[in-house]
């Protein structure tokens, strides 16, 4: 494969680097000193702007409103946005509305399309995604405790969710609930469902505090109660059965997503750790990047995200020849591997600026907290390496268990 970016890809790359120089990083500041609710209407005002680029919801099809690019294209352009905590969000491309976007395009009836998919393109509402539970292991994605079931031509729902990012705030949520318990297939049980958030029995009960923070609006993590929370049988999304399925699909091209932004964060803690290590001295003369320890933390940080980019790419490649199933080594592959990689990094680069990286003075402290889930949200770095290991083992003959 031909690794370098795609023709239309490197002016939209500048076009977005100077806009975030522009819009985004003089806002960071507050957003690590106030929060991101408290930055809400100068962020509103910054979303119009990007809107007027021509790259809002980049990823969506020219059709549904968006610039249209292609799965690699995008990802690049996902790298570019991940340098700043509110590069995605700025151009309406943020997690989860991003999946949401993708399984109504792929699933949505053209009603649910006109309802949900359009004002959440347009930017107009917020959306979430409703899948872990407190009382279940969020790893085995087919064992759940909330249910729908069909009563009058309505689904009535019942259970107990948490980790709904942004869902304080969002218009509806994709719930995915068990429709069928007894379907010989464990895969076949679940079915995801659209719930408006005004539905009498969707509680939001309250956002999580996560690292010391409870966030708000976009930026924070609801658990939410549905309390025989009852919508029509048309909010159905895909077929009954079909809630694993879609998951799977939706986390492909979102691994993709997440893994290039996070090397984009990778790209600017690598700059910040370069510039200290070239100008702190230690004494006169002396900068701090003569040290070998700190020469080795900048080469190894270079060459893992080097590989860790070329690694993505090409899972983005192999997802757009072949698709998501064809993929899904690879996709584990670099789930687990991009995490680890951003974790390392940002720890380099803190340790190399001491004490002021330890400071709301750059982006580090915010990205070490905000970022450590990359290692347990879209599954566990374990995960990811038991379901590599045993396809492995299996054409070594281990047997399925
Ligand atoms: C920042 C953030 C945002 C999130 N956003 C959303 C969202 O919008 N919507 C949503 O539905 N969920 C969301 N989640 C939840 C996330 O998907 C789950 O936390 C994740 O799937 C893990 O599930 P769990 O927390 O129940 O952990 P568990 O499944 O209980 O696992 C706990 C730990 O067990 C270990 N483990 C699991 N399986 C194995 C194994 N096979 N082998 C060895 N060890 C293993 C792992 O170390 C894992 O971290 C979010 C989580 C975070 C942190």
């Amino acid at each position: 494969m031909d690794f370098s970016p795609p023709p239309k890809v490197e002016p939209i790359r500048a076009l977005v680097r100077e806009f975030l120089a522009k819009e985004a990083l003089p806002l960071e500041p507050a957003l690590r000193r106030e929060g991101f609710v408290a930055l809400l209407p100068r962020l509103r005002r910054a979303r119009e702007r990007a809107r007027e680029t021509g790259l809002w919801a980049a990823f969506v099809p020219a059709e549904h409103g968006g610039a249209g690019l292609s799965l690699v294209e995008f990802a690049h352009l996902s790298e570019e946005l991940g340098r700043s905590p509110i590069g995605h969000y700025l151009f309406n491309c943020q997690a989860p509305d991003v999946g949401n976007m993708e399984i109504l395009m792929r699933h949505g009836t053209d009603e649910q399309k006109e309802r949900f998919l359009r004002p959440l393109v347009r930017g107009e509402i917020r959306s979430c995604f409703t899948m872990t539970e407190p009382e279940f292991a969020g790893s085995n994605p087919v064992w759940l405790g909330t249910t729908a079931r069909k009563e009058g031509g309505e689904w009535v729902l019942n259970g107990h969710k948490w980790f709904a990012t942004g869902a304080d705030g969002a218009a509806f949520a994709v719930c995915m609930a068990v429709t069928d318990p007894d379907a010989g297939d464990r895969h076949r049980r679940a079915s995801m469902i659209v719930v408006p958030t005004d539905t009498p029995g969707f509680v939001l009960v309250g956002n999580l505090s996560v690292m010391g923070e409870r966030g708000g609006d976009w930026a924070s993590h609801g658990e939410v109660s549905y309390q025989g929370a009852r919508v029509p049988l048309a909010n159905l999304l895909g077929g009954e059965g079909m809630g694993f399925l879609i998951a799977q699909e939706r986390l492909g091209p979102g691994r993709i997503h997440h893994c290039m932004r996070w090397i984009g964060v990778c790209e600017r803690a690598f700059e910040l750790m370069c510039r200290h290590a070239a100008t702190r001295e230690l004494s006169p003369g002396k900068p701090l990047g003569t040290r070998q320890m700190v020469q080795q933390w900048i080469a190894e940080s270079r060459a893992e995200i080097h590989a860790a980019r070329l690694m993505v790419l090409h899972a983005a490649w192999k997802v757009e020849r072949e698709g998501t199933y064809a993929a899904r080594e690879e996709i584990s592959l670099i789930k687990l591997t991009v995490a680890r990689t951003l974790q390392r990094v940002l720890d380099r680069a803190i340790q190399t600026l001491g004490g002021l990286g330890m400071t709301d003075d750059t982006p580090l402290a915010f990205w070490w907290a905000h970022e450590r889930g990359a290692r347990i949200y879209d599954g566990a770095d374990e995960v990811h390496v038991d379901a590599v290991a045993r396809r492995i083992l299996r054409g070594y003959g281990m047997e399925r268990r």
